[in-house]
């Protein structure tokens, strides 16, 4: 997906332990806020703004996974806090 571009902002441009989650620069909070606002927008905005915050729950999920195979990894993710509570909330 075209969000996913902002991999190329960052180096290096792949790192397969990265939580990109709250990271990447449309992936940050703040993209994700303008995500959540296309919601309130007529159609194809909407539509965009709902693919995109799919991705974004896509990319959560998989920091969850990698920060289950190893935290250390993700130690200095921005989104270890979020980590944490969603672990602790899921009981895992
Ligand atoms: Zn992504």
């Amino acid at each position: 997906m075209l969000v996913d571009l902002d991999h190329f902002l960052v180096s290096p441009i792949f790192e397969a332990s990265r939580c990109g989650f709250g990271f990447h620069l449309l992936h940050s909070y703040w993209a994700i806020a303008l995500y959540v606002l296309l919601l309130f927008f007529k159609r194809p905005f909407q539509i965009i703004g709902i693919g995109l915050l799919f991705h974004m729950g896509t990319d959560l999920i998989d920091c969850l996974f990698s920060y289950h195979r190893c935290q250390a990894c993700v130690a200095d993710a921005p989104a270890l806090e979020l980590l944490k509570a969603i672990s602790e909330l899921l009981g895992l």
